[in-house]
């Protein structure tokens, strides 16, 4: 049997699925044959499975995962478990004894999956022998970009894992992180000590997510407008991010208030509380979580339907990972955020607090601009982190009301000629000065003034370069190089407009009132409605599968009961995408339910009685 053939048995009879994804099996690949890998993968790609595997596959070794979340950690195992994988978990909520018994099951080599903060491993392995340092396969590091100080959750106990390299130089290390733009990407590599790590780069797109801004909204407006958005997905499972806890308990009780059931979810809270409703959300006894950005790290809720963001976020970065809780499981969903200039003076001042100001401040600015944009959202988000995009979405509300566009390949040619002529080494402020021609000290000093390109675009006023220059970036014509002084960069496809290979299309510039604080006195206008589509077809008009929605009502309470009878989450007995597999094919004998999504060998002998009676049951059979 060759390696991959072995590893497809184990996707079958651990966890039900049929084949891998993307590029899981290139990833497992790679670390079997030891090689350190760097696996950028947007939330719901498919990381676990990638160090998952090699754990399982390693005879009577073992591999290390680090992950900064207790929660996540504590889910995860009983998930794994509830599919007969022994993995297991050091960390400071488990007793001395409980922790004792699991050094000696490693010892024993009965762990296929051990995960622990990076704290705890530190300590913990200088006491393991060697019989159990040499037992391990792997080090996966969950959620890399806490390594960097370029990343938007820096968290220094990370920074310690630099010496596991050296210390185990032949254990491959797999870091995985589902944000990282290109600096925060190299840091990485660089800070775990494994600067030949092969780079897996999966599409961050979500194109099942639909996205929308509103701008302007502000108090009982913008409240209007969230009320009228929830009622159009009643029954349905979302999230409000709030920028502060007293925010997130006002929605919260607003909303209850005009009779929407909401709870607030924030870190001032009890651990308690936060698990109750944690539970009650993941159990769907609960469909509204007004959170702060606390919510939603640890868990794996695949049918979340919408994400609503009360106020701006702080940075792209953030901003994505949140909306891509949305929609797990790959049917439509939506999200929604409101945009005020009030919400750009609150994140200033969190940055001018925070200890990277610059850092953040950069962010921060990086987010209004994506608010404010004229271009396409998916293009300005995926070009964010490098990636390339060089199309409409038509899943966007940009795309959906297009601004008035003009040819713009002739300015970009500009513009690009511009940068390229100062040898890349000019900031966007540099290079506008250059095309309108202005005689300031730094562009005499540096020679620019000699170019050819000097006052090329003499034509426009500043505020247009500058608004062009912006989505020209956000198109993914250059980037900026926020480690080496904001330094304009043009990408392989600005290089194939340069030289006139591609045409560009920018929105006509428009001089907006919107940064200027409003009065006020001023009284708000009425609320507009707004207008969401809920047709139940993918972007790309792709119908989904029937399935029986009254026999999937009936599978979820079966699971219910399952779960509810043996005190673990309903979505760890199967997912709504397992349901609604059942809930379209109708299986009614043990043979044909263990060839649904997500049955496993250990799940099809524990359920297939129960799910297959009452799909007989409902058939009348
Ligand atoms: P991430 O950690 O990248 O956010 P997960 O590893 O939690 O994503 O995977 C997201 C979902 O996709 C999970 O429910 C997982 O079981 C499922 N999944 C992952 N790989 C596959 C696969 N090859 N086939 C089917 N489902 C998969
Ligand atoms: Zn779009």
């Amino acid at each position: 049997m060759t390696r991959e053939q072995k590893a497809l048995m184990l996707l079958r009879s651990c966890y039900g699925y049929d084949s891998f994804r993307g590029q899981q099996w290139d990833i497992i690949n790679h670390t079997l044959d030891g090689g350190d890998s760097i696996v950028l993968m947007p939330t719901g790609g498919g990381k676990s499975l990638c160090y998952q595997i090699p754990g399982l596959m390693s005879d009577e070794g073992f591999a290390i995962v680090i992950s900064p979340l207790l929660a996540l950690m504590n889910d995860q195992i009983d998930a794994l478990q509830q599919n007969g994988i022994p993995a297991l978990a050091l960390n400071s909520e488990k007793s001395e004894t409980e922790n004792r018994q699991t050094v000696d099951l490693l010892m024993h080599g009965k762990v296929k999956l051990l995960y622990i903060s990076p704290e705890k491993l530190l300590t913990e392995i200088d006491r393991w022998s060697s019989t159990i340092t040499d037992r391990i396969c792997l080090f996966a590091v969950d959620e890399a970009h806490c390594i960097s100080q370029w990343g938007h959750d820096f968290r220094p106990e990370y920074t310690q894992l630099g010496t596991l390299k050296q210390r185990f130089p032949s254990v491959p290390i797999m870091a995985l992180t589902a944000t990282a733009d290109r600096i925060t990407r190299d840091d990485i590599a660089r800070q775990l000590g494994t600067p030949h790590a092969q780079l897996f780069i999966s599409s961050f797109d979500r194109p099942n997510i639909s996205l929308n801004v509103v701008q302007g909204s502000t108090g009982k407006q913008k409240f209007r407008q969230i009320v009228q958005f929830i009622n159009l997905h009643q029954g349905e499972s979302g999230i409000i991010y709030c920028l502060r806890r007293i925010d997130a308990e006002k929605m919260a009780q607003k909303l209850t208030a005009v009779g929407i059931q909401a709870r607030p979810f924030h870190a001032g809270m009890s651990v308690k509380d936060k698990q109750q409703i944690q539970r009650d959300f993941i159990n769907d006894d609960l469909k509204v979580v007004c959170a702060t950005i606390a919510f939603g790290m640890g868990i794996d809720k695949s049918n979340v339907r919408y994400v609503i963001h009360s106020n701006m976020p702080r940075n792209i970065e953030g901003y994505y990972q949140e909306i891509g809780r949305a929609g797990r499981d790959g049917l439509p969903a939506q999200a929604l955020m409101f945009y005020s200039y009030g919400d750009v003076i609150t994140l200033q001042q969190f940055a001018r607090q925070s200890g990277q100001v610059q850092v953040n401040m950069d962010k921060l600015r990086r987010m209004q601009e994506f608010a404010e944009s004229s271009v396409c959202r998916r293009r300005i988000l995926l070009n964010y982190f490098n990636e390339r995009y060089d199309h409409d979405c038509k899943n966007c509300d940009v795309c959906d009301n297009p601004p008035a566009r003009f040819d713009g390949t002739t300015y970009a040619q500009m513009a690009l000629s511009a940068i390229k002529r100062t040898g890349e080494q000019a900031g966007m402020y540099t290079v506008t000065d250059i095309l309108r021609g202005w005689r300031k000290a730094e562009v005499i000093e540096k020679g620019y003034d000699r170019l050819k390109t000097f006052g090329v675009g003499r034509n426009l006023t500043t505020g247009e370069w500058n608004a062009y220059l912006l989505q020209m970036l956000q198109l993914g014509l250059f980037e900026v190089a926020y480690d080496e002084s904001n330094h304009l960069k043009i990408t392989e496809y600005g290089n194939e407009v340069l030289y006139g290979r591609q045409h560009i299309e920018l929105s006509k510039y428009e001089r907006r009132s919107f940064n200027v604080k409003k009065a006020p006195t001023s009284q708000p206008s009425p609320a507009p409605d707004l207008t969401f589509s809920t047709e139940p077809t993918l972007p790309d008009g792709r119908q989904i599968k029937q399935m029986d929605k009254e026999l999937f009502e009936r599978l979820r309470d079966v699971r219910k009961a399952l779960a509810t009878a043996s005190h673990i989450a309903p979505y760890m007995v199967f997912s709504d995408k397992s349901l609604q597999a059942m809930a379209t094919q109708k299986p009614t004998t043990q043979a044909e339910f263990s060839i649904i999504y997500g049955v496993g060998e250990l799940k099809c002998q524990k359920y297939w009685r129960p799910f297959t009676a009452a799909i007989r049951d409902y058939l009348s059979l």
